[in-house]
């Protein structure tokens, strides 16, 4: 008779909890995973896919306006947003289904149900109690809102994907990645979108001329942002459906309020306080470079850590402490240099250190930035800029960090990124040859 019913027992069926139960069960464990909701988690069912899927949508708004410049004449154009949705449902339950098959397929026990720690090897879930040696938190997180009246009148980007109707203005609260990547959708889709954010400029913990490139490229699209600016209350409104109050003392009439300010992790209810794991102050998993928890046998992955809250992030803490802990491979994974995309419009696309970090870490920095039109906006008119920006440490002339605001900006980040983490030096960089004519050309190019 085996010890424990289980080898592993994942709780959540996002990306993290998923890559692990799936490496486990390769591994030959015997492997069951918890979920109340559909299976993907935030990424695949709330997040990141039907986010960009809504991004390609608000997209085509330019695409239509730049095709006039190359002598395309475009027809009149209408936007059905319960088309959108509907096609954006179809996708995400096609990715539902294959995230079950593979679950099967690896052998993997899906329990439909939510799941709460009993003991440290014991977990309960759809009235039954089932023992494993090691058990694994990748509940994720959720959109938080903040505590001012009216609150629940608004909505966050779980709603998002489902609103009933396009709202005619919203009042977007935040300045972070879904603040500014749901600006761009809902103003391409022809919305009027006031962003309400309490600092400036736009996304705290970039590089500042990421930040001041990206805030003004929002301002040419005409999307209203109010700095230093703070939502006190949401109200009904005579006029329009909501009222926006602004601790500013502005009223901001709107269809929709939606809250991008941030995110807590879900451990409430999860019963791990009792079993003395640790948890930060926001009400996150302390993890360690293993994914170990406080408690030995429990274990923690994904945006219920502190960690960033990045998919691929989760899906490799998921897959190395799946190789820990039952393929003889104890590894981690090293969380430097994360490249990482904010899909705006225009995209941004970072990896490596900020030049404010490295003035804090590195004696001598040398910065190389470079701003110009993009080609194909030559013909179009479009008065859109792109930045790139490369922060070097002039000691050893390594790049340290790698930066980019303009179209394709995550898909070419990607490949700079693997010459960051490998450590390139700002001369390799020139000594490869660009691919002409590219925007990317100018990350080697640069004087
Ligand atoms: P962020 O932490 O990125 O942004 C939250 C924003 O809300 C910040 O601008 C913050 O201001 C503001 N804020 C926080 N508290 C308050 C408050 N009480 N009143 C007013 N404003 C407030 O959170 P998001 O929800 O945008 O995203 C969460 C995480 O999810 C991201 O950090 C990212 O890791 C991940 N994500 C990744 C995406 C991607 O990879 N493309 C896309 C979406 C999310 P301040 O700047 O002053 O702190």
């Amino acid at each position: 008779m085996p010890e424990f019913d289980l080898d592993l027992f994942v709780i959540g069926a996002g990306s993290g909890g998923v890559r692990a139960s799936r490496v486990a069960a390769a591994h030959g464990a015997r492997v069951a995973i918890a979920e109340d909701r559909d299976v993907g988690g935030t990424c695949v069912i709330r997040g990141c896919i039907p986010k960009k899927l809504f991004a390609y949508a608000a997209h085509f708004a330019e695409d239509f306006d730049d095709a006039a410049g190359y002598g395309w004449t475009v027809g009149r154009r209408r936007f059905d947003w319960s088309a959108l949705i509907a096609a954006k449902d179809r996708e995400i339950a096609r990715l539902n289904g294959i995230y079950k098959q593979l679950l099967a397929k690896a052998g993997v026990e899906l329990v439909e149900a939510r799941a709460t720690v009993v003991d440290p090897h014991t977990v309960s879930a759809g009235g039954r109690q089932m023992s494993a040696r090691h058990i694994l938190v990748a509940t994720g997180g959720k959109p938080w809102r903040p505590p001012i009246p009216g609150a629940e009148l608004g909505i966050t980007s779980d709603e998002a994907f489902h609103l009933p109707r396009l709202p005619r203005r919203i009042v977007i609260e935040g300045g972070g990645y879904v603040a500014v990547e749901f600006a761009g959708i809902f103003h391409g889709l022809g919305a009027e979108v006031v962003v309400v954010y309490r600092g400036e400029p736009l996304l705290r913990g970039f590089d500042m001329d990421v930040r001041r490139h990206l805030t003004e490229e929002l301002l040419k699209k005409g999307i209203d942002i109010r700095f230093k600016c703070e939502i006190a209350s949401v109200e009904r409104g005579a006029r329009t459906p909501l009222v926006a109050r602004c601790v500013s003392g502005d009223a901001l009439d709107c269809d929709a309020v939606m809250f991008a300010t941030g995110r807590k992790p879900g451990t409430a209810g999860l019963g791990l306080e009792r079993l003395g794991v640790a948890l930060d102050a926001n009400g996150g998993v302390i993890v360690d470079e293993h994914s170990r928890t406080s408690v030995a046998s429990i274990h923690a992955v994904g945006d219920v850590t502190g960690r960033p809250q990045l998919t691929p992030v989760a899906i490799k803490d998921g897959a190395k402490l799946a190789a820990t802990l039952f393929g003889g491979k104890p590894s981690a994974v090293d969380h430097e240099a994360v490249p990482t995309a904010v899909f705006s419009q225009p995209p941004v696309a970072t990896v490596g250190l900020t030049e404010e970090e490295a003035r804090t870490r590195i004696l001598d920095v040398q910065v190389h930035r470079s701003t110009f039109t993009p080609l194909k906006h030559t013909l179009t008119g479009r008065p859109e800029r792109t930045l790139m920006k490369l922060v070097v440490d002039a000691g050893s002339g390594r790049v340290v960090g790698a930066h980019m605001v303009g179209a394709d900006a995550p898909e070419i980040m990607q490949g700079v990124a693997i010459a960051v983490k490998l450590g390139a030096t700002k001369a390799q960089f020139d000594a490869t040859v660009g691919i002409h004519p590219t925007a990317a050309e100018e990350f080697v190019t640069m004087a």
